[in-house]
Protein backbone atom coordinates (compact mmCIF):
# COMPACT_ATOMS: atom_id res chain seq x y z
CA UNK A 1 0.00 0.00 0.00
CA UNK A 2 1.15 3.15 -0.92
CA UNK A 3 1.30 5.29 2.18
CA UNK A 4 3.45 8.87 1.17
CA UNK A 5 0.55 11.15 1.96
CA UNK A 6 0.74 9.50 5.56
CA UNK A 7 4.73 9.10 5.82
CA UNK A 8 4.91 13.26 4.70
CA UNK A 9 1.61 14.06 7.79
CA UNK A 10 4.29 12.18 10.02
CA UNK A 11 7.07 13.80 9.95
CA UNK A 12 5.20 16.75 10.24
CA UNK A 13 2.80 15.84 13.34
CA UNK A 14 6.49 14.61 14.74
CA UNK A 15 8.32 18.20 14.67
CA UNK A 16 5.41 19.41 16.83
CA UNK A 17 3.72 16.66 18.82
CA UNK A 18 5.78 13.98 21.06
CA UNK A 19 6.39 11.08 18.81
CA UNK A 20 3.84 12.76 16.38
CA UNK A 21 1.21 10.53 18.30
CA UNK A 22 -1.33 11.80 21.06
CA UNK A 23 -1.53 8.25 22.77
CA UNK A 24 1.93 5.91 22.42
CA UNK A 25 0.31 2.77 20.39
CA UNK A 26 -0.84 4.96 17.72
CA UNK A 27 2.93 5.40 16.34
CA UNK A 28 3.47 1.48 15.45
CA UNK A 29 6.53 1.24 17.54
CA UNK A 30 5.81 -2.64 18.45
CA UNK A 31 5.59 -3.20 15.11
CA UNK A 32 8.78 -1.14 13.53
CA UNK A 33 6.41 0.96 11.73
CA UNK A 34 4.62 4.05 10.76
CA UNK A 35 1.45 4.99 11.07
CA UNK A 36 -1.28 5.81 8.35
CA UNK A 37 -3.75 8.68 8.31
CA UNK A 38 -7.40 8.15 8.68
CA UNK A 39 -9.15 10.48 5.99
CA UNK A 40 -12.61 9.01 7.05
CA UNK A 41 -14.26 5.82 8.17
CA UNK A 42 -17.56 4.41 7.57
CA UNK A 43 -19.12 0.92 9.03
CA UNK A 44 -16.22 -1.91 9.41
CA UNK A 45 -13.73 0.03 7.18
CA UNK A 46 -11.39 2.56 7.69
CA UNK A 47 -9.71 4.87 4.65
CA UNK A 48 -6.75 7.05 4.90
CA UNK A 49 -4.95 9.74 3.91
CA UNK A 50 -3.91 7.71 0.49
CA UNK A 51 -7.16 6.50 -0.55
CA UNK A 52 -6.41 2.96 0.70
CA UNK A 53 -9.23 1.11 2.49
CA UNK A 54 -8.65 -1.30 5.26
CA UNK A 55 -10.93 -3.77 7.06
CA UNK A 56 -10.89 -2.05 11.12
CA UNK A 57 -10.79 -4.72 13.79
CA UNK A 58 -9.03 -1.58 16.11
CA UNK A 59 -12.35 0.22 16.07
CA UNK A 60 -11.35 2.62 18.24
CA UNK A 61 -9.80 0.40 20.71
CA UNK A 62 -13.58 -1.09 21.19
CA UNK A 63 -15.21 2.19 21.62
CA UNK A 64 -17.39 1.87 18.17
CA UNK A 65 -19.76 -1.37 18.43
CA UNK A 66 -22.10 -0.41 15.32
CA UNK A 67 -19.83 0.35 12.75
CA UNK A 68 -18.03 3.78 12.20
CA UNK A 69 -20.13 7.22 11.39
CA UNK A 70 -23.75 5.19 11.67
CA UNK A 71 -26.23 7.25 10.57
CA UNK A 72 -28.88 7.18 13.34
CA UNK A 73 -25.83 7.89 15.75
CA UNK A 74 -24.73 10.75 13.33
CA UNK A 75 -28.98 12.32 13.20
CA UNK A 76 -28.67 12.08 17.36
CA UNK A 77 -25.63 14.27 17.69
CA UNK A 78 -26.60 16.78 14.64
CA UNK A 79 -29.92 17.34 16.72
CA UNK A 80 -27.83 17.21 20.07
CA UNK A 81 -25.07 19.90 18.67
CA UNK A 82 -27.89 22.18 17.35
CA UNK A 83 -28.80 22.72 20.80
CA UNK A 84 -25.09 23.28 22.26
CA UNK A 85 -21.95 21.72 23.25
CA UNK A 86 -21.67 22.28 26.74
CA UNK A 87 -23.80 23.29 29.03
CA UNK A 88 -21.61 22.91 32.64
CA UNK A 89 -24.94 22.62 34.19
CA UNK A 90 -27.61 19.98 34.69
CA UNK A 91 -29.54 18.47 31.29
CA UNK A 92 -32.28 15.76 30.84
CA UNK A 93 -30.14 13.51 29.17
CA UNK A 94 -27.24 12.57 32.16
CA UNK A 95 -30.23 10.76 33.59
CA UNK A 96 -31.11 8.89 30.71
CA UNK A 97 -27.89 7.78 30.04
CA UNK A 98 -27.67 7.07 33.68
CA UNK A 99 -30.90 5.03 33.86
CA UNK A 100 -29.21 2.43 30.91
CA UNK A 101 -26.92 2.02 32.63
CA UNK A 102 -28.26 1.22 35.46
CA UNK A 103 -31.01 -0.85 34.34
CA UNK A 104 -28.17 -3.00 32.65
CA UNK A 105 -25.93 -3.50 35.50
CA UNK A 106 -27.85 -4.36 38.54
CA UNK A 107 -24.25 -3.69 40.74
CA UNK A 108 -24.73 -0.19 39.73
CA UNK A 109 -27.17 1.58 42.10
CA UNK A 110 -25.76 5.59 41.49
CA UNK A 111 -23.12 6.23 38.92
CA UNK A 112 -21.34 9.72 37.68
CA UNK A 113 -20.19 10.69 34.35
CA UNK A 114 -16.47 11.34 33.58
CA UNK A 115 -14.72 12.38 30.30
CA UNK A 116 -12.28 9.33 30.16
CA UNK A 117 -11.93 5.79 31.22
CA UNK A 118 -8.98 6.93 32.91
CA UNK A 119 -10.54 9.48 34.90
CA UNK A 120 -13.42 6.54 35.87
CA UNK A 121 -10.34 4.54 37.64
CA UNK A 122 -8.77 7.15 38.99
CA UNK A 123 -12.09 8.48 41.10
CA UNK A 124 -13.32 4.75 41.93
CA UNK A 125 -9.74 4.32 43.25
CA UNK A 126 -9.79 7.86 45.65
CA UNK A 127 -13.43 6.69 45.88
CA UNK A 128 -12.43 3.17 47.58
CA UNK A 129 -9.48 4.76 49.41
CA UNK A 130 -12.15 7.68 51.30
CA UNK A 131 -15.04 5.54 51.55
CA UNK A 132 -12.41 2.41 53.40
CA UNK A 133 -10.05 4.88 55.16
CA UNK A 134 -7.23 2.83 53.88
CA UNK A 135 -4.29 3.69 51.53
CA UNK A 136 -3.17 0.50 49.19
CA UNK A 137 -4.50 -0.97 46.40
CA UNK A 138 -4.03 -4.31 44.75
CA UNK A 139 -3.67 -4.75 41.31
CA UNK A 140 -3.11 -7.17 38.32
CA UNK A 141 0.15 -8.09 35.90
CA UNK A 142 -0.39 -6.58 32.29
CA UNK A 143 -4.10 -5.31 33.24
CA UNK A 144 -4.70 -1.35 32.09
CA UNK A 145 -6.43 1.19 33.71
CA UNK A 146 -5.38 3.83 32.14
CA UNK A 147 -2.84 6.38 32.87
CA UNK A 148 -3.64 6.49 36.77
CA UNK A 149 -0.29 7.23 38.37
CA UNK A 150 -0.85 4.64 41.08
CA UNK A 151 -2.25 1.92 38.58
CA UNK A 152 0.69 2.51 35.95
CA UNK A 153 2.41 -0.06 37.66
CA UNK A 154 2.63 -3.14 35.65
CA UNK A 155 0.32 -2.08 33.20
CA UNK A 156 -0.11 -4.14 29.83
CA UNK A 157 -1.02 -2.36 26.61
CA UNK A 158 1.31 -0.15 25.26
CA UNK A 159 3.22 -0.33 28.46
CA UNK A 160 4.03 -4.31 27.69
CA UNK A 161 5.41 -3.84 24.10
CA UNK A 162 7.78 -1.14 25.44
CA UNK A 163 9.11 -3.13 28.15
CA UNK A 164 8.11 -0.31 30.85
CA UNK A 165 7.22 -1.91 34.04
CA UNK A 166 6.38 1.51 35.17
CA UNK A 167 5.96 5.09 33.90
CA UNK A 168 8.67 7.73 35.18
CA UNK A 169 7.40 10.67 36.56
CA UNK A 170 5.68 8.59 39.50
CA UNK A 171 6.35 9.23 43.05
CA UNK A 172 8.16 5.67 44.39
CA UNK A 173 5.81 6.68 48.03
CA UNK A 174 2.58 6.64 45.56
CA UNK A 175 3.84 3.07 43.43
CA UNK A 176 4.43 1.55 47.07
CA UNK A 177 1.00 1.76 47.78
CA UNK A 178 0.06 -1.00 44.65
CA UNK A 179 0.40 -4.32 45.14
CA UNK A 180 0.66 -6.63 42.00
CA UNK A 181 -1.02 -9.68 42.01
CA UNK A 182 -1.33 -12.72 39.22
CA UNK A 183 -4.42 -12.95 37.26
CA UNK A 184 -6.34 -16.70 37.31
CA UNK A 185 -3.75 -17.10 40.71
CA UNK A 186 -6.24 -16.75 43.06
CA UNK A 187 -3.09 -17.64 45.88
CA UNK A 188 -1.21 -14.72 44.50
CA UNK A 189 -4.19 -12.34 45.58
CA UNK A 190 -4.41 -14.06 48.96
CA UNK A 191 -0.87 -13.87 49.91
CA UNK A 192 -1.23 -10.09 49.88
CA UNK A 193 -4.57 -9.88 51.88
CA UNK A 194 -3.49 -12.05 54.25
CA UNK A 195 0.05 -10.06 54.86
CA UNK A 196 -1.67 -6.29 54.63
CA UNK A 197 -4.45 -5.37 56.46
CA UNK A 198 -4.15 -1.46 54.81
CA UNK A 199 -5.96 -2.27 51.88
CA UNK A 200 -8.88 -0.46 50.27
CA UNK A 201 -9.62 -2.08 46.78
CA UNK A 202 -8.50 -4.87 44.38
CA UNK A 203 -8.89 -3.21 40.84
CA UNK A 204 -9.00 -5.86 37.47
CA UNK A 205 -10.41 -6.15 34.64
CA UNK A 206 -12.43 -9.54 34.93
CA UNK A 207 -12.11 -10.13 31.20
CA UNK A 208 -8.29 -8.64 30.26
CA UNK A 209 -8.35 -6.91 26.98
CA UNK A 210 -5.25 -5.01 27.47
CA UNK A 211 -2.51 -7.92 27.13
CA UNK A 212 -5.10 -9.31 24.51
CA UNK A 213 -7.94 -11.30 25.34
CA UNK A 214 -7.81 -13.24 28.67
CA UNK A 215 -10.31 -15.09 30.38
CA UNK A 216 -11.17 -15.59 34.44
CA UNK A 217 -10.60 -19.19 35.03
CA UNK A 218 -13.62 -20.36 36.12
CA UNK A 219 -14.43 -19.19 40.20
CA UNK A 220 -11.53 -17.21 39.91
CA UNK A 221 -14.01 -14.30 39.96
CA UNK A 222 -16.24 -15.39 42.31
CA UNK A 223 -13.18 -16.15 44.81
CA UNK A 224 -11.90 -12.64 44.55
CA UNK A 225 -15.57 -11.39 45.19
CA UNK A 226 -15.42 -13.52 48.44
CA UNK A 227 -12.02 -12.83 49.79
CA UNK A 228 -12.99 -8.95 49.58
CA UNK A 229 -16.09 -10.14 51.52
CA UNK A 230 -14.10 -11.59 54.13
CA UNK A 231 -11.68 -8.22 54.62
CA UNK A 232 -14.09 -5.40 53.98
CA UNK A 233 -11.83 -4.94 50.69
CA UNK A 234 -13.93 -3.31 47.82
CA UNK A 235 -13.79 -4.88 44.72
CA UNK A 236 -13.54 -2.89 41.12
CA UNK A 237 -14.70 -4.43 37.80
CA UNK A 238 -12.81 -2.01 35.15
CA UNK A 239 -15.26 -2.75 32.21
CA UNK A 240 -14.38 0.11 30.32
CA UNK A 241 -13.79 -2.01 27.50
CA UNK A 242 -15.84 -4.97 28.44
CA UNK A 243 -19.06 -2.66 29.36
CA UNK A 244 -21.63 -3.47 26.71
CA UNK A 245 -19.20 -5.50 24.78
CA UNK A 246 -19.24 -8.89 25.90
CA UNK A 247 -23.19 -8.73 26.80
CA UNK A 248 -25.59 -5.98 27.75
CA UNK A 249 -24.28 -6.41 31.40
CA UNK A 250 -20.74 -6.91 30.84
CA UNK A 251 -18.53 -9.92 32.37
CA UNK A 252 -20.39 -9.17 35.52
CA UNK A 253 -23.34 -10.43 33.95
CA UNK A 254 -22.06 -13.48 32.33
CA UNK A 255 -19.84 -14.03 35.20
CA UNK A 256 -22.74 -13.54 37.68
CA UNK A 257 -20.54 -11.17 40.15
CA UNK A 258 -21.04 -8.37 41.86
CA UNK A 259 -18.83 -5.83 41.93
CA UNK A 260 -18.82 -2.52 44.67
CA UNK A 261 -17.81 -0.54 41.65
CA UNK A 262 -17.50 -0.62 38.19
CA UNK A 263 -15.98 1.81 35.58
CA UNK A 264 -16.91 2.30 32.22
CA UNK A 265 -16.02 4.18 29.08
CA UNK A 266 -15.26 3.54 25.66
CA UNK A 267 -19.03 2.06 24.39
CA UNK A 268 -20.99 4.53 26.20
CA UNK A 269 -19.79 7.78 24.54
CA UNK A 270 -20.56 6.64 20.95
CA UNK A 271 -17.15 7.60 20.06
CA UNK A 272 -16.71 10.36 22.10
CA UNK A 273 -14.98 10.76 25.48
CA UNK A 274 -16.52 9.44 28.12
CA UNK A 275 -16.17 7.69 31.24
CA UNK A 276 -18.28 6.64 34.06
CA UNK A 277 -18.19 4.75 37.90
CA UNK A 278 -20.26 3.46 39.63
CA UNK A 279 -21.67 1.21 42.51
CA UNK A 280 -23.86 0.93 45.92
CA UNK A 281 -25.73 3.74 46.59
CA UNK A 282 -23.94 4.01 50.41
CA UNK A 283 -20.09 3.69 48.55
CA UNK A 284 -21.21 6.64 46.06
CA UNK A 285 -22.66 9.19 48.35
CA UNK A 286 -19.29 9.27 49.54
CA UNK A 287 -18.83 11.76 46.84
CA UNK A 288 -18.83 15.66 47.06
CA UNK A 289 -21.34 17.41 47.08
CA UNK A 290 -22.92 14.53 49.60
CA UNK A 291 -19.64 13.73 50.63
CA UNK A 292 -15.90 14.47 51.36
CA UNK A 293 -14.64 12.55 48.02
CA UNK A 294 -13.70 15.21 45.73
CA UNK A 295 -14.42 14.97 42.19
CA UNK A 296 -15.45 16.60 39.21
CA UNK A 297 -15.41 17.91 35.66
CA UNK A 298 -16.12 20.87 33.05
CA UNK A 299 -16.92 18.68 30.41
CA UNK A 300 -18.29 15.58 32.59
CA UNK A 301 -21.69 14.84 31.05
CA UNK A 302 -20.90 16.52 28.16
CA UNK A 303 -24.32 16.59 26.17
CA UNK A 304 -23.07 15.72 23.00
CA UNK A 305 -21.51 12.57 24.10
CA UNK A 306 -24.27 11.92 26.46
CA UNK A 307 -26.82 11.83 23.95
CA UNK A 308 -24.26 9.80 21.30
CA UNK A 309 -23.90 6.77 24.12
CA UNK A 310 -27.85 6.48 24.71
CA UNK A 311 -28.37 6.42 20.84
CA UNK A 312 -25.87 3.45 21.24
CA UNK A 313 -27.13 1.94 24.65
CA UNK A 314 -30.66 2.56 23.30
CA UNK A 315 -29.79 1.01 20.26
CA UNK A 316 -27.84 -2.13 21.59
CA UNK A 317 -30.97 -2.40 24.17
CA UNK A 318 -33.12 -3.20 21.56
CA UNK A 319 -31.49 -5.34 19.29
CA UNK A 320 -29.54 -7.86 21.42
CA UNK A 321 -29.24 -10.17 18.72
CA UNK A 322 -25.82 -7.95 17.40
CA UNK A 323 -24.35 -9.62 20.29
CA UNK A 324 -25.20 -13.24 18.89
CA UNK A 325 -24.25 -11.91 15.55
CA UNK A 326 -20.82 -10.84 16.61
CA UNK A 327 -20.47 -14.10 18.66
CA UNK A 328 -20.93 -16.20 15.35
CA UNK A 329 -18.54 -14.18 13.56
CA UNK A 330 -15.89 -14.48 15.90
CA UNK A 331 -16.45 -18.27 16.40
CA UNK A 332 -16.50 -18.65 12.95
CA UNK A 333 -13.85 -17.06 12.12
CA UNK A 334 -11.46 -18.99 14.75
CA UNK A 335 -12.35 -22.45 13.32
CA UNK A 336 -11.45 -21.41 9.54
CA UNK A 337 -7.85 -20.03 11.19
CA UNK A 338 -7.01 -22.81 13.98
CA UNK A 339 -7.60 -24.55 10.48
CA UNK A 340 -5.25 -23.21 8.65
CA UNK A 341 -2.98 -23.13 11.79
CA UNK A 342 -2.93 -26.46 11.54
CA UNK A 343 -2.24 -26.58 7.76
CA UNK A 344 0.44 -24.20 7.63
CA UNK A 345 2.11 -25.28 11.25
CA UNK A 346 2.10 -21.94 12.41
CA UNK A 347 1.83 -21.68 16.75
CA UNK A 348 -1.36 -19.74 16.92
CA UNK A 349 -3.81 -19.48 19.85
CA UNK A 350 -7.05 -17.60 19.82
CA UNK A 351 -8.24 -16.39 23.10
CA UNK A 352 -12.15 -14.94 22.41
CA UNK A 353 -15.37 -13.34 24.06
CA UNK A 354 -18.70 -11.92 22.17
CA UNK A 355 -17.10 -8.94 20.64
CA UNK A 356 -12.86 -9.25 20.86
CA UNK A 357 -10.37 -11.62 20.36
CA UNK A 358 -6.73 -12.08 20.23
CA UNK A 359 -4.33 -14.32 18.75
CA UNK A 360 -1.24 -15.25 19.89
CA UNK A 361 1.55 -16.53 18.03
CA UNK A 362 2.28 -19.09 20.84
CA UNK A 363 1.58 -22.99 21.13
CA UNK A 364 0.74 -22.25 25.33
CA UNK A 365 -2.25 -21.50 26.63
CA UNK A 366 -2.62 -17.96 27.61
CA UNK A 367 -4.06 -17.03 30.58
CA UNK A 368 -2.02 -14.91 32.28
CA UNK A 369 0.77 -11.87 31.91
CA UNK A 370 3.66 -14.13 31.76
CA UNK A 371 1.98 -16.64 29.47
CA UNK A 372 0.77 -13.73 27.37
CA UNK A 373 4.38 -12.74 26.71
CA UNK A 374 5.21 -15.91 25.53
CA UNK A 375 3.70 -14.93 22.33
CA UNK A 376 5.90 -14.35 19.33
CA UNK A 377 6.75 -10.60 18.40
CA UNK A 378 8.65 -10.93 15.03
CA UNK A 379 5.55 -13.29 14.07
CA UNK A 380 3.26 -10.56 15.26
CA UNK A 381 5.05 -8.20 13.59
CA UNK A 382 5.41 -9.73 9.96
CA UNK A 383 1.73 -10.65 10.92
CA UNK A 384 0.19 -7.09 11.14
CA UNK A 385 2.52 -6.10 7.91
CA UNK A 386 1.09 -8.89 5.99
CA UNK A 387 -2.53 -7.66 6.60
CA UNK A 388 -2.31 -4.15 6.27
CA UNK A 389 -0.89 -5.33 2.77
CA UNK A 390 -4.05 -7.66 2.55
CA UNK A 391 -6.00 -3.84 3.83
CA UNK A 392 -6.99 -5.44 6.95
CA UNK A 393 -6.05 -3.13 10.37
CA UNK A 394 -5.46 -5.31 13.30
CA UNK A 395 -3.79 -3.35 16.46
CA UNK A 396 -0.32 -2.30 15.78
CA UNK A 397 0.89 -4.34 18.92
CA UNK A 398 0.75 -7.80 19.82
CA UNK A 399 -0.90 -7.71 23.33
CA UNK A 400 -4.19 -6.07 22.15
CA UNK A 401 -7.81 -7.50 21.52
CA UNK A 402 -9.40 -7.04 17.90
CA UNK A 403 -12.50 -5.62 18.02
CA UNK A 404 -15.70 -6.72 15.85
CA UNK A 405 -18.77 -4.70 15.42
CA UNK A 406 -22.83 -5.13 13.82
CA UNK A 407 -20.94 -3.58 10.45
CA UNK A 408 -18.84 -6.59 10.52
CA UNK A 409 -20.59 -9.55 8.41
CA UNK A 410 -20.01 -12.41 5.43
CA UNK A 411 -18.37 -10.24 3.11
CA UNK A 412 -15.82 -9.01 5.70
CA UNK A 413 -15.33 -12.64 7.40
CA UNK A 414 -14.47 -14.60 4.57
CA UNK A 415 -11.80 -11.47 3.36
CA UNK A 416 -10.40 -12.08 6.60
CA UNK A 417 -10.27 -15.68 6.28
CA UNK A 418 -9.10 -15.80 2.75
CA UNK A 419 -6.45 -12.79 3.97
CA UNK A 420 -5.46 -15.31 6.83
CA UNK A 421 -4.72 -18.13 4.63
CA UNK A 422 -2.06 -16.04 2.27
CA UNK A 423 -0.61 -14.74 5.19
CA UNK A 424 -0.31 -17.61 7.05
CA UNK A 425 1.00 -19.31 3.94
CA UNK A 426 3.34 -16.53 3.27
CA UNK A 427 4.52 -17.14 6.99
CA UNK A 428 5.24 -20.30 6.67
CA UNK A 429 7.26 -20.19 3.49
CA UNK A 430 10.38 -18.22 5.36
C1 LIG B 1 -9.14 2.20 27.53
C2 LIG B 1 -9.13 1.71 28.92
C3 LIG B 1 -9.06 2.59 30.01
C4 LIG B 1 -8.80 4.04 29.87
O1 LIG B 1 -9.80 4.73 29.19
P1 LIG B 1 -9.39 6.10 28.45
O2 LIG B 1 -10.70 6.61 27.92
O3 LIG B 1 -8.40 5.73 27.39
O4 LIG B 1 -8.80 7.00 29.46
C5 LIG B 1 -9.23 2.04 31.27
N1 LIG B 1 -9.41 0.72 31.46
C6 LIG B 1 -9.45 -0.14 30.44
C7 LIG B 1 -9.70 -1.58 30.71
C8 LIG B 1 -9.28 0.32 29.14
O5 LIG B 1 -9.27 -0.56 28.13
Amino acid sequence: MNRETSRGLFERAKKIIPGGVNSPVRAFRSVNDVPFYVKKAKGAYIYDEDKSRYLDYVMSWGAIILGHADEGLIEEVKEALGSGTSFGACHRYEIVLAELITDAFPAIEKLRLTSSGTEATMSAIRLARGWTGRQNIIKFRGCYHGHVDSLLVKAGSGLATFGIPDSSGIPLDLARHTYIADFNNIDSVEEIVNKNKDIACIILEPVMGNMGVILPDKGFLKDMERICRENNILLIFDEVITGFRVTYGGVQHIYDTKPDITCLGKIIGGGFPIGAFGGRTEIMDALAPEGNVYQAGTLSGNPVAVRAGVYVLDYLKKNRLIYQQMDDYIKRLKEAVLAMKEKYRIPYRINAITGMWTGFFTDRVVDDYASALESDRICYERFFKSMLEEGIFFAPSPFEASFVTSQHGEEELSRTIDAFDRVFAGMAKR
